[in-house]
């Protein structure tokens, strides 16, 4: 069986060791040792000066719109993961959507400004498959009007933009390390924020409020991480490297043999330096990529449609239509891309797909 993606998981006894540390120290959480030593490793590493992990890259995209979002109406995209939209809800603020570009799947900044009214506070855009978010027009159009912007930035582990971490760009950036992603800790997750008030507030929010044992800031919600899942991270940590240009070799593999007549891959942003994180494929039509499937599947091979349905689609969104981005979702499929994925696996995939 060939699923779309594998977790990387790394030696067990380089595991255990981590956790025995978690033991040794007897401390499981509430930021202990180990999630400590595994931000400063991750800021090096990303060259960043601040981060804080989280315990999945769900409940930074909350904490982000408690603190922003002011129950308003968030402008974002339709063409991303659930949680996206999902959080915005949640949080009692309303998603209004802006269709997306056709070629590199993010938002379309030209069609940001018709979409703001007095009630809007936020843009909350995913840099989706790690593929960067025009940026510069996103900022541009939110200092017009006044509006916050938080990025989605649950694929983008390694990623640069112009040089720099795509982890520094907007007021809040978000990644998630769930153990389907690049770099994981089986459950976790990452916000970032260079505004050291706006920080201090996204900490004590992710630690119930907190202001010592006896006081509170504010209202806060339980977003620490354990112990057990830096160990993971930690242990991971070495391989990162590793992880990346194994994929790299995947994609390269993939860009050489498929048949781009009939298909068509992402189009990266020019200014990125890319992860390798994900390889969708945009079908001419959904009926050939159903059939593509259906003949995959018979095969044990399984892509994954990510992303479908077109999140203004779901039951809870109503949003209005977005043309692009539904056509998109039942046209795009990711293929099968992680450590340990055979040649001859890849040869078959590229076989079948170009029959
Ligand atoms: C994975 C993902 C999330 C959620 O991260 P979790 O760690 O699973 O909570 C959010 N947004 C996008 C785009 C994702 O792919």
């Amino acid at each position: 069986m060939i699923p779309v993606t594998k977790s990387y998981l790394p030696p067990i006894n380089e595991y255990t060791a981590q956790v025995n540390r978690a033991f040794e120290n007897e401390w499981i959480t509430n930021r202990g040792q180990l999630i400590r030593e595994l931000e400063e490793k991750l800021k090096v590493y990303l060259e960043i000066d601040n981060i804080l992990i989280t315990n999945n890259g769900t409940i930074p995209l909350q904490i982000a719109l408690k603190l922003l979002g002011n129950q308003g109406e968030i402008i974002t995209t339709p063409f991303s993961y659930v949680a996206t939209t999902a959080a915005i809800v949640w949080e009692n603020c309303t998603p209004i959507f802006v269709d997306i570009n056709p070629n590199t799947f993010t938002i379309d900044t030209s069609l940001i400004e018709a979409a703001i009214t007095p009630k809007t506070t936020c843009i909350l855009a995913t840099h989706v498959f790690g593929n960067v978010c025009d940026i510069e027009e996103i900022d541009r159009i939110a200092k017009k009007h006044n509006l916050k912007v938080i990025y989605d930035a649950a694929h983008c582990f390694g990623v640069k933009y112009n040089g720099k971490s795509i982890f520094e760009y907007g007021d809040i950036s978000t990644c998630s390390f769930h153990a389907t992603k690049l770099f994981h800790t089986g459950e976790g997750g990452a916000i970032f924020c260079k505004d050291e008030a706006l920080r201090h507030k996204i900490f004590y929010s992710h630690n119930f409020g907190h202001n010592g044992p006896l006081d509170f800031y504010g209202l806060g919600i339980n977003g620490k991480n354990s112990e057990l899942h830096a160990a993971m991270g930690l242990a991971i940590f070495p391989y990162i490297e590793m992880i990346i240009s194994k994929r790299k070799e995947v994609i390269h593999y993939y860009l050489e043999s498929l048949d781009f007549t009939k298909v068509k891959a992402m189009e990266l942003n020019p200014s990125i330096t890319w992860n390798y994180s994900y390889f969708p494929i945009v079908f001419e039509n959904e009926a050939s990529l159903l059939k593509t499937l259906e003949t995959l599947n018979k095969s044990e091979i399984f892509p994954r449609r990510y992303f479908y349905p077109s999140l203004n689609t779901i039951k809870y969104t109503q949003g209005a239509s977005m043309p692009i981005s539904e056509n998109l979702a039942s046209r795009i499929m990711c293929l099968p891309l992680y450590v340990g994925l055979k040649q001859n696996e890849i040869a078959e995939i590229v076989k079948l797909i170009n029959a």
